[in-house]
């Protein structure tokens, strides 16, 4: 049995030691964060292999990049970005490391608990295992080409069987998680929890969370009442994408807003668009009622026998409505109608009831937990981030790598890679 985990030397180069095998790292996520991580390790010449599951390298900016390319990541835009450096890159990580694409589940320690304590040593002397989702459905048709007889004698329940998910796994001496955050959008209740009923309702198609909203949009545009709860770049783009239909005055918008002052911190690309949408449905507003109020005027004036007649003009409705420090706390539904209505309440103890055909959850991302339940982990209140903000946790040798921009990402890859190594030093004293 071999002392510890990094008595297996990966960054040879830096500790001139002579050794057999190189450092194992998972590094868990294919968006540019995981990508460069596997770049610099590979380079330290540890053994990387990146998990990823999407096919496509990239991760969200890459998506982001196809949706929106203007967005600027420093000096160039999205698009150029993923041309110029994350094409080429995933490129090069294609040719020299290995690529599993494929969803881990979780990742443990292979014989200890989270609680445990190893005496006299740290917990690194146990390995990481990373285990994964394997989709088995590839691997039968290639063998049912390849070994028709064998096939040949199973029976319908059997080949179903055959086809269910599997579980894999391979062992690490050390893991990056860089799966990023937007995979586990927040749910509309307060604080990203889920309001009543909303998990149970979400399951029939009418909500939408984080970037899926693009796809729910796309497919509903034919509705009348839509909300959103968010506010900031996810929510200004979803207003945005509802500039033209908004243009049909009868559709009815309504933002949810737990902050007070929304829309604070958009990217300048977005800010300038966003900013321009509002001064124009402001300014159109303003004529509706000016012309209005002369309606009404005119209204007024008229004679007391033809007035009996004539309606009186309806006052317009604003293009849309934002509700600000208010939270969406419950969703219900009738059985004879379709579209769910949201209690909103707010600090004042107000209670709104609004009616929506869909509704979309542009309230930010939390860290999903179940990756790394059975690690010692440590994640502020939000589950947004680890405790400490270079992403290094109680357990020895596992990291989150996130940051709220790729510059701000990319800048913890450094301390992580200190702390790696402050494991190797030990081993040379
Ligand atoms: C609207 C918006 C605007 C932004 N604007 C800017 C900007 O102007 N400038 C800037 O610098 N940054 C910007 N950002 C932030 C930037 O997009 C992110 O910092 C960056 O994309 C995060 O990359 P990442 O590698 O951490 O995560 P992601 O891009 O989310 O990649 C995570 C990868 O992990 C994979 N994955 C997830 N779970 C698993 C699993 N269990 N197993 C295997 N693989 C998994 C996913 O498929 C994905 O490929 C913006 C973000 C948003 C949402």
């Amino acid at each position: 049995m071999r002392r510890a985990g990094f008595a297996r030397l990966p960054f040879r180069t830096q500790f001139n030691m002579i050794c057999s095998a190189p450092m194992k790292v998972a590094v868990i996520g294919g968006g540019v964060l995981g990508m460069e991580m596997a770049r610099r390790l590979h380079e330290m010449e540890a053994a990387v292999t990146l998990f990823t599951k999407s096919g496509k390298l990239g991760g969200k900016l890459a998506r982001m990049a196809s949706y929106e390319p203007e967005f600027h990541i420093g000096s160039a835009s999205a698009a150029q970005y993923i041309e110029e450096k994350i094409r080429p890159l995933e490129e090069s990580l294609r040719s020299s490391i290995p690529i599993k694409e494929v969803e881990v589940l979780r990742v443990n320690k292979r014989f200890l608990a989270p609680e445990e304590h190893v005496e006299g040593r740290s917990r690194l002397s146990d390995l990481f295992r990373v285990i994964y989702r394997v989709d088995p459905t590839e691997l039968i048709k290639t063998q049912q080409v390849e070994n028709p007889e064998l096939y040949k004698n199973f029976d319908e329940e059997m080949l179903k069987s055959l086809g269910e998910e599997l579980e894999a796994f391979e062992d690490f001496d050390m893991v990056v998680d860089a799966s990023g955050v937007m995979e586990n959008p927040n749910h509309l209740g307060p604080g990203g929890v889920p309001a009543l009923n909303e998990l149970g309702l979400s399951k029939k198609g009418k909500s939408f969370y984080g970037w899926d909203f693009i796809e729910g949009l796309k497919s509903n545009l034919d509705k009348k009442n839509i909300v959103i709860a968010g506010f900031d770049e996810a929510a200004a783009l979803a207003v945005l994408e509802l500039k033209n239909w908004l243009g049909n005055r009868s559709n009815i918008l309504t933002l949810v807003c737990e902050k007070n002052r929304p829309f604070e911190n958009l990217s300048n690309s977005t800010k300038v668009k966003f900013e321009s949408f509002m001064n124009e449905a402001e300014a159109g507003f303003t004529k509706e009622m000016e012309e209005y109020r002369e309606k009404v005027f005119a209204w007024r004036e008229l004679d007391e026998h033809i007035k009996a007649k004539t309606p009186m003009p309806t006052e317009p409705r604003p293009p849309f409505e934002i509700l600000l420090s208010s939270y969406i706390t419950s969703i219900d539904c009738l059985v004879d109608q379709e579209g769910w209505f949201l209690t909103v309440e707010n600090k004042e103890e107000n209670l709104r009831t609004l009616k929506a055909d869909i509704v979309l959850s542009l309230k930010g991302f939390k860290k999903g937990r179940s990756l790394s339940e059975g690690l010692q982990t440590h994640y502020n209140f939000g589950m947004t981030n680890p405790v400490n903000d270079d992403g290094i946790h109680p357990e020895a040798g596992f990291y989150t790598l996130i940051g709220s921009d790729i510059e701000m990402g990319i800048s913890k890859i450094d301390p992580i890679i200190e702390n790696m190594l402050s494991f190797f030093s030990k081993v040379e004293n």
